[in-house]
């Protein structure tokens, strides 16, 4: 296939027509703590077609002359054993779908773009073994070809075979490279409508290990092999394929798989000059389900967020908006979701119970992909980076998961630490998360948090949180009235927008719009605060109307609701369209049956008048922690009878609802500690 001698020449002749002499003397300086050099792949296709077809069909044995080509250019006194012929600016029109690798395809270059899902820990592979002989101390040297150790076959000191003699493996004489095994998945937009994505194992080698971790957006040339299934023993007739890579190139630009001609930009300028922008938007979200205005408006804004802020201090305030639906299951909730899912760049379903070890945010296992090694796996959360996580059922999450929830909705990272695995992963997304009330139906006179398996802690990071309305009488009349208006609709003036425009217009306002709230509008939103907080001050019941909280949201929905119309200013209307989004919340879930608004009904199912005393046990435990990190029951018993009179068994109830809600935990008998 590959004639040896003719590769070499054209190797030679392209090292010497495109430069790569002085690359190759610049690498030899810095050699071995640099060992790749990067050939550009566009410069290959100009020069020679044979070269490039023989590096398509044959790429192992042209890149190792190739290789072998460059290592006899460095200077001769130099010792190069490792040496790596890197690809890069591989044109996109040779870009392969995961999907579509197949059997035929083994043995070629191959390049592929995805999802890094899984990464494995980076260990040292042994690439030549040296083995001393235990009977005349003579050391041979081995190159291993298969992941099994490979022992020489005779001794070339003494002659002696395997079964006479015994071989020991000299790790200091022997050369070792670093190794790691990832997994990338299909990019969520590549996806079509509801099909599982597709994966593939992808093997690192040397300086392209250690490089990504998961959720990290790559393309990876490489070279299909495949491997039976199976041990050495009994290898299976079935074949695993993995790509075993070349180069590995990291994609920071977001959004860049919504490609958008001239036209399209035309027509989504043109588009957001209507003032009923946000309505026509909105009412395509879900568009078979009658009313919901608000819910679908807020939907709407999540779709486009508000601007995350760094401080000066480095922390930083994200621009996410997230919503939760509540209700009984068959009430849209789902169709809610996945409308979403289809519309929204870089978007992913799932349900809280998820389908693998990672869940919805990340885990650290060890299982059969790792081939013994600890293996980093991304949750939804991770894979939906920059995007929209849209989470059915959100109260079945499991236990790992509810931990860290808090930080992935907060600082939007999820930090695993666990046996030598260290990593912080992004999560920059929006959540749209559905869950399904405990006892079946509402009941007003209880608290939210009350009604759901999910802990208040977890509930306030909600930007909003809407009931989703139960089957009212008048539904029959309200169904024919909206089929009927679909209809007219269609019949009447062509359907301005369709899904691929709403796609669109979506990735250019977040890529091109970052708006700014104007003085108008800012007072707008004070003065709604300060209205709300007032209302604290007159009832009786000392119960708390909004929070913080309320306002960063308020913030994002203004933010995100010039966003939508692509202006870069927020204005008061913009303010005023958030404020009637929160106030639908508090009043829909935060109003108690006397009547009054208690946001604290969202949080806590802790009444305001006992509010004080759980607020005095926290600092307590704080204050205790200080230095030794933790706080020991007698300490606390002491503490909370002097601050507020609290007494052992009242104490004793407050704790447990700490545990419960994930405030405090014990990590040992008797001592506790705030969890961040
Ligand atoms: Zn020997």
């Amino acid at each position: 296939m590959v004639n040896e001698d003719e590769i070499r020449e054209l190797w030679d002749l392209f090292i010497m027509q495109y430069g790569y002499n002085l690359k190759i003397s610049m690498l030899s300086e810095k050699y071995p703590e640099e060992r790749s050099i990067q050939v550009d792949f566009m410069e290959i296709q100009e020069f020679s077609q044979e070269l490039l077809e023989s590096l398509t069909s044959n790429p192992e044995e042209t890149i190792a002359i190739g290789e072998d080509v460059i290592i006899k250019k460095f200077p001769e006194e130099q010792k190069v054993e490792i040496l790596h012929l890197r690809l890069k600016n591989i044109p996109d029109d040779r870009l392969k779908e995961i999907r579509k690798i197949r059997s035929k395809n083994i043995g070629e270059l191959i390049t592929i773009e995805g999802l890094v899902r899984q990464v494995t820990e980076v260990r040292p592979k042994l690439v030549t073994g040296a083995f001393e002989c235990t009977s005349c101390g003579h050391v041979n040297y081995k190159e291993q070809e298969t992941e099994t150790l490979e022992f020489p076959v005779f001794c070339e000191g003494c002659g002696k075979k395997k079964g006479e003699t015994r071989f020991k493996l000299l790790e200091d004489f022997s050369v070792f490279v670093d190794s790691q095994k990832i997994e990338v998945q299909e990019n969520p937009e590549d996806i079509r409508g509801g099909e599982q994505p597709q994966r593939i194992q992808v093997y690192l080698e040397d300086d392209l290990t250690g490089i990504v971790v998961p959720g990290d957006r790559v393309r990876i040339t490489g070279i299909l092999k495949t491997r039976p299934r199976g041990t050495k023993q009994f290898p299976s007739t079935i074949f695993d394929i993995y790509l075993y890579a070349i180069n590995v190139e990291s994609i920071k630009e977001e959004y860049k798989s919504v490609t958008l001609t001239e036209e399209d930009v035309e027509r989504i300028r043109e588009f957001a000059q209507d003032k009923n922008v946000i309505k026509k938007l909105s009412d395509k979200i879900a568009s078979t389900l009658f009313g919901l205005e608000i819910e679908k408006e807020a939907i709407l804004l999540q779709l486009f967020g508000g601007v995350p802020l760094k401080r000066r201090d480095g922390t930083r305030i994200r621009g996410d908006i997230h919503i939760l639906l509540v209700g009984d299951p068959g009430t849209g909730k789902s169709q809610l979701l996945k409308y979403v899912t289809n519309i929204a760049p870089k978007s992913i379903y799932t349900s809280g119970k998820g389908s693998t070890a990672a869940g919805l945010t990340a885990a650290a296992t060890k299982e059969e992909f790792g081939e013994g090694r600890w293996t980093l796996e991304a949750g939804a959360l991770v894979l939906a980076d920059n995007g929209i996580a849209a989470i059915d059922e959100i109260d079945k999450m499991d236990d790992k998961d509810r931990v860290a929830m808090h930080e992935a909705m907060e600082q939007q990272t999820i930090t695993i630490s666990k046996a030598g695995m260290n990593a912080t992963l992004m999560a920059r997304c929006s959540i749209l998360a559905a869950a399904n009330p405990k006892f079946g139906r509402f009941d007003i006179s209880r608290p939210l948090s009350d009604q759901l398996n999910l802990p208040p802690t977890l509930l306030s990071r909600f930007d909003a949180i809407f009931k989703m309305p139960d089957v009212p009488g008048d539904m029959d009349a309200r169904i024919a009235d909206h089929i009927l208006d679909v209809h007219m609709e269609k019949e009447g003036e062509q359907e301005e927008i369709d899904d691929e425009f709403f796609k669109k217009y979506i990735a250019y306002a977040k890529k091109h719009i970052i708006p700014k709230i104007m003085p108008d509008a800012r007072e707008e939103l004070k003065q709604y605060y300060l209205r709300m907080r007032n209302l604290y001050n007159q009832t009786s019941a000392k119960s708390i109307p909004i929070t913080a909280r309320q306002m960063e949201a308020l913030i994002r929905l203004t933010q995100a609701s010039a966003r939508a119309r692509l202006s870069n200013i927020a204005t008061a209307e913009d303010a005023r369209r958030a404020i009637r989004i929160i106030q639908h919340f508090i009043e829909d879930i935060a109003t108690t049956p006397e009547g009054t608004i208690d946001i604290d009904r969202v949080m806590g199912t802790i009444p305001s008048s006992e509010r004080s005393k759980y607020e005095t046990v926290v600092d307590i435990i704080k204050d205790l922690s200080t230095g030794k990190g933790y706080a020991g029951e007698d300490e606390i018993v002491r503490e909370a009878k002097v601050r507020a009179g609290i007494d052992d068994f009242e104490l004793r109830k407050i704790i447990q609802a700490l545990m419960r809600d994930n405030i405090i935990f014990m990590p040992y008998n008797g001592r506790y500690r705030l969890i961040e």
